[in-house]
């Protein structure tokens, strides 16, 4: 049997996350790997932990609405979802506000994110007690199935990470996830909430979203960020380009940022959206970016800056 986590051991994992460190805990939907959404190193030990090979955007939880609109600026229609399926499993694409806080590997560079208050004792009392939003995806490796019990998290995980053992997760299915354009719904993602019933609470039709299609209202955005310059990957730039490097680089007459000047993963992940962004404000027509090894985050470092670099329809 377990022990259901009491308010010592809430404050317990409150404090961890807030310093830093990864606590998974449970839902209605799944267990999540929470991290302070605010700190962007803790948002990558979730990539690392995970062995994610992707930098995909993430959902912030948050305690309330409250604390949602501190993040996220809401239109009557995206707050009224809210306050019709919260707490519940519904996650709603909003854009950030200005002075959000969020770290950038949390949205993946994105101006905007999907927020989401949990319909779970536990979860609420964390984010209560961690007064932050947790970004909280599944707490298994990358590539295998979510766990719906503390058990599992652990198995999965190999006990590198404490777990809140709120027993079996109710739906066991990840939230529905939604975007508002205007007046309309659009489900990004099937999820633990039935499309009819947002339907039947809205007296709408729900759109549901093609895969990979483009829709140009905010927050709608399926594709991930990309520069407006056109990336080049190479470890020479060349004269007129901007340069985005990575460990000990030779002089550059030209706009550069570089990633780790140490040659550090950690440190070259926790730069790259924000200098993409940077460099990109240059107005240089072509970045080059050089090559970050293949190992641990580099993985979704050359991921993201690959895509980066693909040709754009
Ligand atoms: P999870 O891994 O459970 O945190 O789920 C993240 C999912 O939410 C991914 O499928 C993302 O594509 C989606 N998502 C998160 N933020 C956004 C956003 N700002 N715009 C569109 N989709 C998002
Ligand atoms: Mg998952």
């Amino acid at each position: 049997m377990s022990t259901f986590p009491d308010e010592e051991a809430i404050a317990q994992a409150a404090a961890s996350l807030r310093a830093g460190k990864l606590v998974a805990f449970p839902t209605e939907t799944v267990y999540g790997l929470g991290a302070d959404a605010t700190n962007a190193d803790a948002v990558l030990s979730i990539y690392e932990t995970k062995g994610r090979p992707r930098f995909n955007p993430l959902i912030a939880h948050v305690a309330d609405l409250a604390m949602a609109e501190t993040l996220a600026v809401f239109s009557p229609l995206a707050r009224a979802l809210a306050e019709r399926f919260w707490p519940g499993p519904l996650s709603i694409v909003v854009p950030l506000r200005p002075g959000h806080g969020l770290a950038d590997v949390a949205t993946a560079g994105l101006d905007t994110v999907a927020l989401r208050m949990p319909d779970h004792k536990i979860a609420l009392a964390l984010l209560r007690a961690v007064g932050r939003p947790l970004s909280a995806p599944s707490a298994n490796p990358s590539g295998k199935l979510s766990p719906t019990t503390a058990e599992q998290v652990r198995r999965g995980l190999g006990g590198r990470v404490p777990v809140l053992d709120g027993g079996a997760c109710k739906a066991g299915v990840e939230s529905t996830i939604v975007a508002v354009d205007g007046e309309s719904i659009i489900q990004l993602r099937a999820g633990a909430l039935a499309r009819e019933e947002i339907e039947a609470a809205f007296g709408r039709k729900v759109i549901r979203a093609a895969k990979g299609a483009k829709i140009s209202a905010p927050g709608m955005l399926l594709s991930h960020y990309a520069p407006n310059a056109a990336m080049r990957l190479d470890t020479v730039p060349q004269p007129g380009e901007a340069f985005l490097a990575f460990g000990p680089a030779g002089d550059f007459d030209g706009e550069v940022r570089n990633l780790s000047p140490a040659g550090e993963l950690h440190e070259a992940a926790r730069n790259l959206f924000s200098m993409l962004h940077e460099l990109d404000a240059t107005g240089a027509k072509v970045i080059a970016v050089a090559p970050v090894p293949h190992e641990g985050l580099g993985e979704a470092i050359n991921d993201r800056l690959q895509r980066a670099a693909a040709p754009r329809g």
